[in-house]
């Protein structure tokens, strides 16, 4: 690693340009103007942003609010976490434990550091973790494994259904480090009562792994109050879908990354909420006017990314459909099921209910959130079998009336790269046009984004979408 590269820490960094980043709205027009010349490598993402209005401030202030938890957590006297994505957070701050996302991490990095992540990538290799890995974990584990970023107290994660990768992830930092682990199973069945109640067991002996890490008993008061207001965010997030639906879209696709990322980061807490209100009330007033979410109001296409996003440096992914008017319909990342999301609709023991009863109740919510993560419910065996990627996939496609679906995932996704191309046929049998694309979406260096821009010009080009 380049000496200037470790001259911070990355999340010291991270947190000290978006903290700056969420004041940037604070001034007058003409001090934002001159701002954004002064920040020439992430002035894209500030600005999207921005313009957005108060939603992409709200975002920035999270960010912001979140990284700070994270370098402040030792002085503070709180256990930090290091996490998936595909973590629950509402348990985890049940405990006063500061969840450190990986994927998370990794994506902040790109958007807004001017070389991105590729040192801290290669830095895990360095000391001996495989380069086959998942890049979404290694960019931000690079910074922890060279000590450039706080160091965890523990590491839960969750099995993103058969990901070997990821899973190697946190099994390979929990030994570099010398700390506990933690990891939830999956069934290879998702909705019968056996596997719920061994999703049940497993949640429990991950409470008690959190009860012994923390000295702290579980507070039912505390975590109710975090998995009502958690119902809240789902209730709103339920409603942006919905409204996804609508010809032309309202939502401005970025909206995709918001809801995600806010829930990877601080789902369970007010400023998510809050965040999700605003989304959703830009998004009601766009569908009045009868406007599409983007910059220009019109709709040239729709797509439906069926796995993740692209976190090219400076969110270019964004910016570029939004200048192209093609509406982002949502990633498998956007789906969280809900049992009253529009696409758990007539398949409800796929969906889970948040109750807070009892303990027990909210116990079997937490089970029934986290075994239905992104990517551990659509990945956990057959992409075709029922319940999983393909079957996921159509539904999407069609209630979301998508023109095309894309797919865009990392070098180390063996699990999909073996399934991709049959997924991609079936779509186009069924005569949803289904575009693969070899890139890595953490790491322009195995495909450049100026590459994935010009597959995708032809793609919708050749088959005369959005004409
Ligand atoms: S993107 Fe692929 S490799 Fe990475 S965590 Fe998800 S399933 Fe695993």
């Amino acid at each position: 690693m380049k000496q200037e590269t470790t001259e911070y820490n990355y999340d010291w960094m991270l947190w000290s340009i978006l903290e700056n980043a969420a004041g940037s709205d604070d001034g007058t027009a003409k001090e934002y103007r001159a701002l954004i010349s002064l920040v020439p490598h992430f002035r894209e993402v500030l600005d999207a942003l921005v313009r957005c209005g108060r939603e992409g401030v709200l975002l920035l202030k999270l960010l912001a609010r979140y990284l700070r938890q994270c370098i402040e957590a030792k002085e503070r006297g709180k256990r930090i976490a290091l996490t998936s994505f595909c973590v629950a957070t509402p348990i985890l701050y049940a405990f006063d434990v500061v969840p450190m996302c990986l994927e998370a991490l990794t994506v902040l990095g790109t958007f807004v550091l001017r070389r991105g992540t590729a040192e801290y990538l290669d830095y895990c290799c360095e000391v001996g973790f495989t380069e086959t890995s998942c890049s979404a974990q290694r960019g931000a584990l690079g910074a922890v494994l060279a000590g450039l970023a706080v160091r965890p107290d523990f590491i839960v994660c969750d099995s993103p259904g058969i990901c070997d990768t990821n899973a190697n992830s946190f099994a390979f930092a929990g030994a570099y480090l010398d700390v506990p682990f933690f990891q939830l199973n999956y069934p290879p069945t998702l909705a019968d009562e056996r596997a719920n109640a061994y999703h049940h067991r497993d949640f429990r002996h991950l409470i008690s792994f959190l009860e012994e890490q923390t000295g702290r008993t579980l507070q039912e008061t505390v975590l109710s109050d975090i998995l009502q207001e958690t119902r809240i965010q789902d209730e709103i997030s339920c409603e942006l879908m919905e409204l996804q639906r609508l010809v032309p879209a309202p939502a401005p696709g970025i909206y995709d990354l918001m809801l995600y990322g806010g829930k990877f980061m601080m789902g369970g807490t007010p400023e998510y909420t809050e965040l999700l209100r605003s989304m959703v009330k830009r998004a009601r007033e766009n569908a009045k006017r009868g406007i599409a979410g983007t910059t220009t109001g019109r709709e040239r296409a729709r797509g439906l990314f069926c796995y993740i996003d692209h976190y090219t440096t400076d969110m270019r992914f964004w910016s570029w459909l939004n200048d192209h008017d093609i509406t982002h319909l949502g990633s498998m990342l956007f789906t969280f099921w809900q049992e009253d999301a529009c696409y758990a609709r007539g398949r409800e023991e796929e969906g889970y209910r948040i109750e807070t009863g009892t303990l027990d109740d909210m116990i079997g919510s937490l089970a029934g959130q986290m075994s239905r993560m992104p990517m551990v419910k659509q990945i956990r065996g057959p992409y075709d079998a029922p319940h999983m990627w393909l079957d996921d996939t159509i539904c999407a496609a069609r209630l979301f009336k998508a023109d095309f679906v894309a797919y865009i995932g990392t070098m180390g996704c063996r699990n999909t790269w073996g399934m991709v191309k049959l997924l991609a046929r079936d779509l186009e049998r069924l005569g949803i046009p289904a575009l693969v694309l070899y890139a890595d979406a953490f790491d322009d260096r195995i495909q450049s984004w100026e590459a994935i821009t010009d597959r995708i010009e032809e793609f919708i080009h050749l088959r005369r979408i959005g004409v």
